[in-house]
């Protein structure tokens, strides 16, 4: 159906139902309505009135200019009469000798005004909002069905964000930073960009991992720029219901560019941006609020001041189209933070908290290697909780190292009781991966080493801390981190000559870097330097598809179980060789339960 049939029938639609309204309202001024009142009063002959009087049972008469109106009381009910006005001259001094109350009625004049309001247009009113309602809810119906019909206003308000940010709430991300300042400049002073002619960028694209403050920074910018900040995610505007989407969006530009200047931020745009064609399931409502959003970011002037933030950790699925000079041409990248980055992080927020002692900054951010802004500001609030958990009232160290483990290993669980063999395996395999890595040289130092068991499921694990950042991991760092990996199950082998499902999390961490080393990083002497995976998904990890073929790939799993075997066979040998070390530290740890790197190290030094 076209857009002008649509508008048809929706308007002939309209037309019949305040048709029909109206010919109700009419129907009941005119006819219900004064036909119920009548029906109470009945019409008698002036006799009967005449004999009524004289009998006595008349208790009240009124009398009006052109009728008379009477009331009688039988078996104690009222009866309502009417009857013509007679030239009864008479009639008064018989309704004195009888002793009935009368009365003439004085015509009032009936309130013209208030009689419309209250017999039609009320009604009209009442009418009209019930029409609306059921045409909105039509609208749905009908556009679920692929029809779609027009489309119901999203009444939904837009409000300016009220909480305000500014740049120094973002920790690190200067390169970000740098290229936001143009747009806050320009907010600023549009001016100075006017007299030249230079437009200013409509759309700017914040790309990056979940957690990397890409709210946070368009919510700066707009604190920067002293704008109002209207932020909706991309998922609110895909409906159950076609052109709904399409509706919100054209509102939030509405309301927006009332606002102008401001910032209206997109979260998660690739829920309404992804590729379109790309797929035999199209899904048609996206469709329409991604043509929607095209439509107004090019119908609207780039001086007018609206400018759109909008964020994604899948650049790679967006339609071209949104990507297209005039839309989201800019690019800002989120990247995770670094050691630096993630100091800084953890002073933004320790600023909020109360701190005792000194904190070590950089012993903190080195254990939490690859974490996000998100989860380093969730550690500083799970480290205060601590703190209140045991009654103290500033945040120390301690708390902040061992929320780190709560926030990536789950909560401790009380109550879970390993029987005693179970702990001595648990114990072993812990111990198993620590002295691997100990024996190796260049691997991270072992940190801590704990048989207590998490929410997340794990047993005990251990933790190793890199000195100092890397960047780069080499064909020796990989293969002993899988040889790493291979301790703990190595452990359960050569002690107790029985494996157990406690090396599943090893298992898979295991091939997968195995199977990058091979397929991504060029690190197998089969293969060399040549490519056999592309990751469409670079920012969530997984999605990465092989290509190459079949035969190739058969080739590929021979060369990642080599791998592994390898380095299986390595970790089976270390602990064999230093199988009196692994004793004493392991009964050092079932005694402790939770050890530092320091008291390991001094568990399985020789005297
Ligand atoms: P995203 O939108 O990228 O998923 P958010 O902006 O929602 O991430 O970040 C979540 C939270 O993480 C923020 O509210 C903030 O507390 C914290 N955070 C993330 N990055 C930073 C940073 N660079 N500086 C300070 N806090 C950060
Ligand atoms: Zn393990």
């Amino acid at each position: 159906m076209n857009k002008d049939d649509k508008n048809k029938t929706k308007m002939e639609r309209t037309a019949s139902y305040y048709l029909l309204v109206f010919l109700f309202i009419f129907l009941l001024n005119w006819f219900i309505i004064p036909k119920m009142l009548q029906n109470q009063v009945q019409l008698s002959t002036y006799k009967d009135f005449l004999e009524n009087v004289e009998a006595g049972n008349v208790k009240f008469v009124e009398i009006q200019d052109e009728e008379i109106r009477y009331q009688i009381e039988k078996d104690g009910r009222n009866y309502f009469y009417k009857t013509g006005f007679m030239d009864d001259p008479e009639i008064i001094n018989k309704l004195m000798e009888k002793n009935v109350e009368f009365t003439k009625i004085i015509p009032e004049k009936p309130n013209l005004f208030l009689g419309i309001i209250l017999s039609y247009i009320l009604p009209i009113i009442i009418f009209t909002m019930i029409g609306r309602r059921l045409f909105s809810r039509m609208d749905g119906r009908i556009g679920a069905s692929g029809l779609n019909i027009g489309s119901g206003k999203a009444a939904k308000i837009y409000e300016p964000d009220k909480d305000k940010k500014t740049f120094e709430d973002v920790a690190g991300q200067e390169e970000a930073k740098e290229s936001l300042m143009e747009i806050i400049d320009y907010l600023n002073n549009p001016k100075k960009y006017e007299e030249i002619g230079a437009q200013c960028p409509k759309g700017v694209l914040l790309v990056g991992p979940p957690g990397t403050g890409k709210t946070l920074m368009a919510k700066a910018v707009a604190g920067e720029a002293e704008v109002p900040f209207f932020s909706i995610s991309g998922s609110e505007f895909v409906e159950m219901f076609v052109g709904r989407g399409a509706a919100k969006v054209r509102d939030l530009f509405d309301q927006a560019s009332k606002h102008a200047p401001c910032i209206v931020f997109i979260d998660e745009i690739d829920t309404i941006g992804k590729k379109r064609d790309s797929s035999f399931t199209s899904n048609d409502e996206r469709e329409q609020t991604l043509n929607q959003l095209l439509t107004e970011m090019d119908g609207f002037e780039s001086n007018k001041g609206v400018i759109i933030l909008a964020a994604t950790n899948r650049p790679d699925v967006l339609d071209p189209a949104l990507l297209r000079p005039g839309r989201f041409d800019r690019h800002v990248n989120m990247e995770l933070p670094d050691l630096k980055g993630r100091i800084e992080i953890l002073k933004v927020h320790l600023r909020k908290v109360k701190t005792e002692g000194e904190i070590d900054y950089n012993f903190v951010s080195r254990m939490t290697a690859g974490a996000s802004g998100a989860q380093v500001a969730n550690i500083v609030n799970e480290a205060a909780l601590r703190a209140v958990r045991t009654g103290r009232s500033a945040v120390t160290t301690d708390d902040l190292v061992e929320s780190i483990e709560t926030v990536i290993a789950g909560q401790q669980k009380k109550n879970t009781v390993l029987s005693p063999k179970e702990k001595e395996v648990v114990a072993y395999h812990e111990i198993g991966h620590a002295l691997v890595a100990a024996m190796q040289t260049g691997s991270a130092p072992v940190e801590k080493i704990t048989i207590i068991p998490r929410t997340s499921g794990a047993l005990g694990y251990t933790m190793q801390v890199e000195p100092d950042e890397k960047f780069l991991m080499t064909k020796t760092d990989a293969i002993q981190k899988i040889e790493v990996l291979c301790g703990g199950r190595a452990a359960e082998e050569v002690v107790f000559d029985c494996i157990t499902t406690g090396a599943a999390n090893d298992i898979e961490k295991a091939t997968k870097l195995a199977r990058e080393m091979v397929t991504k990083y060029g690190m197998s002497d089969k293969f060399g330097m040549m490519s056999l995976e592309t990751s469409s998904n670079q920012y969530l990890g997984g999605d990465s598809s092989v290509t190459c073929s079949s035969e190739t790939r058969k080739l590929i799993d021979e060369e990642v179980l080599k791998i592994i075997k390898d380095a299986q066979e390595s970790a089976r040998n270390i602990l064999t060789e230093n199988r009196d070390k692994m004793d004493r530290a392991a009964r050092f740890l079932i005694e402790k339960e939770t050890i530092t790197g320091k008291e390991f190290m001094e568990a399985i030094r020789d005297e």
